[in-house]
C-alpha cells in the first residue's frame, strides 16, 4: 500500500498506517444482519471502521443505534454521511406510504416490496467505496443476504459481484493497483436462523439492535412488518429468545 494515499482528513488523525493494512470499512444499519456482519469482520481480524448514512430514513433513531451496535463492537470510528434519498420517490422507509405488515413469506418472495429504496445498496456501497479509497482501505463488507428475502435486487450475489468489478475499475486506487477492493457479504447465503446463531457464537449483543421498519415513537418493534416477521421466525428457527420487545 502507497503511504500517500493516507489523508490527514480520514477517520482519525492518529490512524495507524500499520493497523490499517487490516482495516475494514463496515456499513451498519443498526439491524441485525449488518451487526452480525461487522462481528464477523471482527473475528477474521479487520479492525472495524463503521459507516452509517443517514438517507432520511422516516425511523431517526437507527442511526442511534447504529452507534451504540458500532461501540458495543468494539469499532474504532463510527462515522455518519448524510445523503438525501428522499428526493428518490417511491419508498416505504423515506416517505409517509404504509409499511406492509402481516405478510408470510411467500408474499415477500413474490416481488419488489414497496420498502425497497431506489438503488440504495449501490449508493451506500458508493459511499463506502468512496471513503474506503481514502482512507486506504481495500475491505468493505455489507450485510446483505439473499436466502430469507430475495424480493430485493441488490442484495443478490450477482450484485455483488459486478460492484466488486465496478470498485476496481472506478478508483484511482484499483486502476492503479494500490489497492483490491473486496467486498465482503458474509451473510449473503446464510438464513436468517444461521446468521443469528453465528451472531451469538460471536457475542453480538442484539438487545442493541433494530430491525423494524415501522416502530411506534418510542422505538418499539411492530412485530408485523417483513423485517420484524423474518427477524422473529429466525430466533424462533434458531431456538433462541429475541431480546428486543415488540408491540405484537
Ligand atoms: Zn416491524
Amino acid at each position: 500500500m502507497m503511504a500517500g494515499v493516507v489523508k490527514d482528513t480520514c477517520w482519525s488523525d492518529n490512524f495507524d498506517l500499520k493497523s490499517m493494512t487490516r482495516a475494514a470499512v463496515v456499513l451498519l444499519s443498526g439491524g441485525l444482519d449488518s451487526a452480525t456482519t461487522a462481528a464477523i469482520a471482527r473475528s477474521e481480524g479487520f479492525t472495524l471502521y463503521t459507516l452509517s448514512i443517514d438517507y432520511g430514513q422516516r425511523h431517526r433513531f437507527e442511526l442511534q443505534t447504529a452507534e451504540r451496535v458500532a461501540a458495543a463492537l468494539g469499532a474504532v470510528e463510527h462515522r455518519v454521511v448524510k445523503i438525501d434519498l428522499t428526493q428518490f420517490a417511491g419508498s416505504a422507509l423515506t416517505s409517509s406510504e404504509a409499511v406492509p405488515k402481516g405478510r408470510g413469506a411467500e408474499d415477500m418472495a413474490a416481488g419488489i416490496p414497496v420498502t425497497y429504496v431506489p438503488a440504495r445498496n449501490t449508493v451506500l456501497l458508493s459511499l463506502a467505496l468512496g471513503l474506503a479509497e481514502s482512507c486506504g482501505v481495500a475491505d468493505i463488507f455489507l450485510g446483505v443476504n439473499a436466502v430469507d428475502y430475495s424480493g430485493y435486487p441488490d442484495c443478490r450475489p450477482a450484485f455483488v459481484e459486478a460492484f466488486e468489478q465496478l470498485a476496481n475499475l472506478a478508483t484511482k486506487a484499483g486502476v492503479e493497483g494500490t489497492l483490491k477492493f473486496k467486498i465482503h457479504a458474509p451473510l449473503i447465503k446464510m438464513t436468517k436462523a444461521e446468521i443469528i446463531r453465528r451472531g451469538m457464537e460471536l457475542g453480538v449483543d442484539y438487545s442493541l439492535t433494530h430491525s423494524c421498519y415501522d416502530p411506534n415513537p418510542q422505538g418499539v418493534s411492530c412485530g408485523e412488518c417483513d423485517a420484524c416477521r423474518l427477524r422473529k421466525a429466525g430466533f424462533a428457527e434458531a431456538g433462541l429468545t429475541d431480546p428486543i420487545q415488540y408491540q405484537h
